[in-house]
């Protein structure tokens, strides 16, 4: 099956600007400085995204991604470098790499990393990205194995964290979308001519420009 099952990891390099305002016991001075998100630029990120919201959200997509395709099995992983448990057999350089969320099809299992240092709206974007690469990887079923490839795939999962974001209710989980993938478009083509491929999108129109107040 060569690399096909592989596509490359996700944001390594906006996963700064989405991390944890605060990741050791040492930088904790006042208590109700948890629950302050970091600076995102213009994006505003939402307060009302909780571990119970997020878990609620996974997990009714897990279900509508196995009652759609009853042969796989989904499984997602909240780890602290966004990585799924990788097999022996698919480990590779990019496996070691600390990324926002990676999607690996093993077999019949659909597998996505989360990285849970993220905060918490970022981790539950980063979710409906990567789900959006496995309805992708089953649709298509071809190799990504090619830039060609890798494009279609970006393009598929940037979209699907924008119209799940939108279903939801949820339009600064999309923002936030937008804001991701013009941070990894900053030093990949990749994600450059995803962007290209989504512009005239009614979705990504609404939510190209956050609106001031
Ligand atoms: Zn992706």
């Amino acid at each position: 099956m060569g690399n096909d099952d592989k596509p490359k990891p996700d944001f390594a390099a906006g996963l700064k600007a989405l991390a944890m305002p605060m990741t050791s016991a040492e930088q904790v001075t006042d208590s109700s400085d948890y629950g302050k998100t970091p600076s995102l630029g213009n994006v505003v990120v939402p307060t009302e995204i909780t571990v119970k919201v997020l878990n609620d959200i996974v997990d009714k997509y897990i279900d509508k991604f196995v009652k759609r395709f009853p042969k796989l099995i989904m499984q997602v992983h909240f780890t602290s470098n966004g990585q799924p448990p990788t097999p022996p057999d698919l480990w590779d350089a990019e496996a070691e790499k600390p990324v926002s969320g990676r999607f690996l099809k093993v077999g019949n299992e659909y597998r996505i990393g989360t990285n849970n240092d993220l905060i918490l709206p970022a981790q539950l974007m980063t979710f409906f990205h990567e789900y959006g690469h496995a309805v992708y990887k089953r649709e298509a079923n071809e190799a990504i194995d090619n830039s060609h490839a890798l494009i279609r795939t970006e393009t598929a999962a940037l979209l699907s964290s924008l119209r799940l974001s939108e279903e939801e209710g949820l339009p600064e989980i999309a923002y936030l979308s937008v804001y991701g993938a013009r941070q990894a478009a900053l030093t990949d083509p990749i994600y450059q001519a995803a962007i290209k491929n989504v512009e005239a999108d009614p979705l990504w129109q609404k939510y190209s420009e956050q609106p001031s107040d």
